[in-house]
């Protein structure tokens, strides 16, 4: 059983559009799907992937409820498990929140480059406090990010600032942060609500200090994700391969950890 806590896909008729502007905004990367959810579906299957979670941005205030519609829609499926977003500024992120736990929704997922907020700003606050109210998880993009100029807004540092205000589930994307492996070890590993994603690893991250944070955060919070379209699966899959690690702590990560964490939400939503 594979579970991969970190996807993207885009409503089919702006899917080609979404995936061509990433692409070149990353550097030209290539995608491993067509961007739609039948294709992402398709390749995550072929691929060993039981089920996914598909993690989608509201850039601006008036986007957040055609992304929050399009994450319940996907959200029927068996195998998908879609997150919804917020736009940190809007003047009824709140009352999204609300409506994201009423749409059956497990979780939140932040890109705060393309939000334009600090992961610790003072305006998360009640956004961090109406979530753990809610139940819900949270699930950033750290570190940096290739289709941006720094300064990022959420490093290590800043990462640890915020979760001191964070009682929920916090899911710190790219290995805790991506290109900057040395924060997450100084800052991060071992912080009690912090979950970390393996996405967008592979070729990114040198193989002794993958196997450092695991170590220091500790196995049963470490979460299998691709980061599909941009990596694969078997990229990631390859990268946990090379590291030692035993059979029930693969086993752990690609699927145990994120099932229990699941069903952890889903009791408290309860
Ligand atoms: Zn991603």
């Amino acid at each position: 059983m594979i579970i991969d806590m970190h996807t993207h896909c885009f409503p089919d008729r702006i899917a080609a559009k979404a995936v061509a502007g990433l692409s070149t905004a990353a550097g030209g990367i290539e995608p491993h799907t067509d961007g739609t959810l039948g294709g992402l579906a398709s390749f995550m299957h072929a691929q060993g992937v039981d089920r996914f979670a598909v993690l989608n941005i509201a850039t601006n205030e008036h986007q957040m409820r055609a992304v929050n519609d399009f994450a319940a829609e996907m959200n029927e499926r068996d195998d998908v498990i879609a997150f919804g977003s917020v736009y940190p500024r809007a003047k009824n992120a709140l009352d999204e929140l609300d409506r994201i736990k009423a749409l059956g929704l497990k979780g939140v997922k932040f890109h705060f480059d393309y939000q334009g907020v600090a992961v610790d700003d003072e305006l998360m606050r009640p956004i961090y406090r109406r979530i753990a109210e809610l139940g819900l998880i949270i699930m950033i993009h750290a570190g940096f990010d290739f289709g941006f100029a720094p300064p990022y807004m959420a490093m290590p540092d800043m990462i640890a600032r915020a979760l001191r205000r964070v009682d929920s589930p916090f899911i710190a994307s790219h290995w805790g942060g991506l290109s900057c492996a040395e924060g997450v070890l100084d800052k991060l590993c071992g912080l009690p609500q912090l979950y970390i994603d393996t996405s967008f690893g592979y070729g990114a991250i040198a193989r002794p200090t993958a196997a450092k944070i695991i170590e220091k955060h500790g196995v049963d919070r470490i979460l299998f994700g691709s980061d599909c379209p941009w990596h694969s699966p078997a990229q990631e899959l390859r990268l946990l391969g090379s590291l030692g690690l035993s059979e029930s702590e693969t086993s752990a990560i690609c699927s145990g950890n994120a099932a229990a964490l699941l069903s952890m939400i889903t009791e408290l939503k309860a």
